[in-house]
């Protein structure tokens, strides 16, 4: 060791952290190390999810306290671990934030979504999205589009959960549309219907800034559930008929019941919310209407590969429309508190810019 050298040390990096319920701030961590087939991905965008803001509240299932979350996110990558092949130091990718386990019969069929030992990135030891690096699997990173914005990929995340609700749906052209909610899930899957070329779509949501943007992004018709029933304006604009698909997109009180009441008969009824609690359908009109009660979770590549191809063609041109807010790392324990408050109910998508 030279006279003037200091001994090795790790370096460190900037995180936002929830120590406990109900508190965020900006502490140092370790940079994590990428282990073999792992890269480490520098972060340069990062959403903020309801589920990040249920972590902070504690009231999330299984992103609990203390913890570093974050998964909708796009970077670069910085440092490979051993044994990666199909990356190189400085792709920019985003990230598809989960990995299975490899083996299971869900994994070894592409359907990893629905393994029963799938991570999560931000869950639990694996530092999340909010922190200056994670580290990740060569398998989570898509090659982003070289024109695509850091901010675009990271909303692909989200979007990728509407495109698999609508993957899921089977949804046809001409079909007719109810989103129920059109938070940032809701409005993702309403542009990942538009992508499809659907009939006539409603959407219902209390704020009246997101029901004048789900109309910018294509909706026919937002309705306030809180000034009249959802399902009875909907059975009447399409002449008593009810909607060939509904989609349930927020885990609100008696939405499964609107649900039902505007899908058509033989319709399909797609539940994207989660719901931690409750729920609760009724059987017996499901069973006399022939209806089809289909759950969808996350996504998996096959939905990354197409949302990068529909960005491509120029179909997701709505994406920096969703964007309330964009705002630094430093900034972000206020923004949280600031959401678990419940002090900005129009909001959509707050970024964290890196
Ligand atoms: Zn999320
Ligand atoms: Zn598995």
């Amino acid at each position: 060791m030279g006279l003037f050298e200091q001994p090795a040390r790790g370096r460190v990096m900037k995180a936002m952290k929830f120590p406990e319920a109900g508190k965020a701030e900006i502490v140092e961590v370790p940079v994590p190390t990428p282990g073999p087939g792992e890269v480490l991905v520098r972060v340069k965008a990062a959403g903020i999810c309801a589920s990040d803001v249920a972590a902070f509240k504690g009231t999330h299932n299984f992103r609990r306290p203390p913890v570093i979350t974050g998964h909708e996110l796009a970077g670069e990558i910085e440092r490979l671990g051993p044994d990666v092949a199909g990356r190189r130091v400085g792709d920019r990718v985003a990230l598809e934030p989960h990995v299975g386990c490899g083996r299971c019969d869900y994994c070894r069929q592409d359907n990893y979504h629905e393994c029963p030992d799938k991570r999560f990135v931000g869950v639990g030891d694996w530092i999340g999205a909010f922190a200056e690096c994670l580290v990740a699997t060569e398998s989570m990173c898509h090659p982003m589009p070289a024109r695509m914005p850091f901010e675009e990929a990271a909303m692909l995340e989200p979007f990728c959960v509407g495109l698999h609700a609508v993957r899921r749906a089977e949804l046809r052209i001409g079909e007719t549309v109810a989103i129920l909610g059109v938070g940032t899930i809701g409005m993702m899957t309403l542009l990942a219907a538009r992508c499809g070329g659907p009939g006539w779509t409603a959407v219902t949501d209390p704020s009246a800034a997101k029901r004048d943007l789900a109309i910018r992004c294509g909706a026919d018709v937002a309705l306030d559930p809180t000034r009249h029933d959802p399902a009875a304006a909907i059975l009447e604009a399409t002449g008593g008929m009810g909607v060939d698909v509904v989609f349930v997109a927020a885990a609100a009180p008696g939405v499964l019941e609107q649900a039902v009441n505007a899908c058509r008969r033989m319709g399909r009824i797609v539940i994207i919310a989660s719901f931690f609690t409750g729920g609760g359908v009724e059987a017996r009109l499901l069973q006399q209407r022939e209806q089809t009660v289909i759950g969808t979770s996350m996504y998996t590549g096959v939905d990354y590969r197409l949302a990068i191809r529909l960005w491509e063609q120029g179909c997701l041109a709505q994406f920096p429309a969703l964007v309330t807010e964009r705002i630094r790392l430093d900034q972000a324990p206020d923004a949280v508190a600031a959401l678990a408050a419940g002090k900005l109910p129009d909001n959509i998508k707050t970024i964290i810019e890196f």
